[in-house]
């Protein structure tokens, strides 16, 4: 039993070993991938619910990476927020998509942004700036950010926000409805939109259906009594667009309208 214990202690340093080593890799990976720009800007349209007209597009990041293909957020992100990388990778999304927007007339383009990076202290000014070099209209711009940007500190969020909006730059609110949301606060931020996270739409349909059509019935109420209006995301079934219409919800995003692409879509109505 004894020797068994050894062995099967030895094979768990070897997993560990092994994860810390694949971790590592993928550090040096993300390191060299932002010293050759190997990030590419998916676009997926954002539309109005009653007759599906594009009205602008959510800029998602890939990874190129040589070996494994395109990687979506999910496998590297989390380790580009620990390592503090993911701030250089969403300025090279950024350059991107501020390069299409001076090339292309196709509505907004939202981007996302960690709390932490949003929260520190030139993200406005750098941003602008960088529009601005590339030629790129500010009004065409929008800025995601989840309710943990707004609550980390609250003084400096709105500052933010109050610069960006100034200059043109609005602010959306994502995956709403899934944190800890501080109601009484929300009133007091510039927001352009909520967006209704996917979480709720999924449970429109289902067992789960009058459950979720409360919570977006709440979010409709909440976004109406702040004048602003919603986004619902993960739209991917006409029955879910059909619901939401009925619940007030103007604009919709998911795989029913389309999937992320390297393509814009004309601000016209999808068939
Ligand atoms: P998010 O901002 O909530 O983005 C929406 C996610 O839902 C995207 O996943 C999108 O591909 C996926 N999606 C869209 N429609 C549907 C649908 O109908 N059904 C389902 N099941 N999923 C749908 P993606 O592209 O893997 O991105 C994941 C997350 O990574 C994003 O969540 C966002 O938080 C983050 N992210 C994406 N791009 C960037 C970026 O440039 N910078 C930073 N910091 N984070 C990013
Ligand atoms: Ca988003
Ligand atoms: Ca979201
Ligand atoms: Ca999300």
């Amino acid at each position: 039993a004894k020797a068994n214990g050894r062995n099967s202690c030895a094979v768990f340093d070897e997993v560990m070993r092994e994860e810390a080593m694949r971790i590592l890799d993928l550090e040096a990976d993300l390191r060299r991938a932002i010293n050759s720009d190997d990030f590419v800007a998916y676009y997926q349209p954002i539309v109005r619910l009653s007759d599906r007209r594009v009205i602008g597009h959510e800029a998602l990041l890939r990874w190129r990476h040589e070996r494994r293909g395109l990687l979506a957020p999910g496998e590297f992100i989390g380790l580009g927020e620990d390592s503090g990388l993911i701030e250089e990778v969403d300025w090279l999304m950024y350059a991107q998509v501020a390069k299409r927007l001076a090339r292309e007339d196709f509505g907004y383009i939202s981007v996302n942004v960690s709390p932490r990076h949003f929260l520190s202290p030139d993200f406005a000014d750098r941003l602008l700036r960088l529009l601005d070099e590339a030629g790129a209209n500010p009004h065409r711009l929008r800025i995601e950010i989840t309710e943990g940007a707004l609550l980390d500190d609250t003084a400096r969020a709105l500052r933010m926000l109050r610069t960006l909006r100034s200059n043109g730059v609005l602010v959306q609110l994502d995956d709403f409805g899934t944190g800890f949301s501080a109601l009484s606060y929300l009133h007091r931020f510039p927001l352009e939109c909520l967006k209704i996270d996917r979480s709720f739409v999924a449970g429109l349909v289902g067992d789960t259906r009058p459950e979720s059509m409360a919570v977006v019935r709440a979010i409709q109420a909440l976004a109406g009594s702040l004048g602003i209006h919603t986004i619902a995301e993960g739209v991917e079934s006409e029955a879910q667009r059909i619901i939401l219409r009925e619940l007030g919800c103007q604009h919709g995003q998911g795989y029913l309208f389309g999937h992320p692409t390297e393509q814009l879509l004309p601000m016209a109505s999808l068939r």
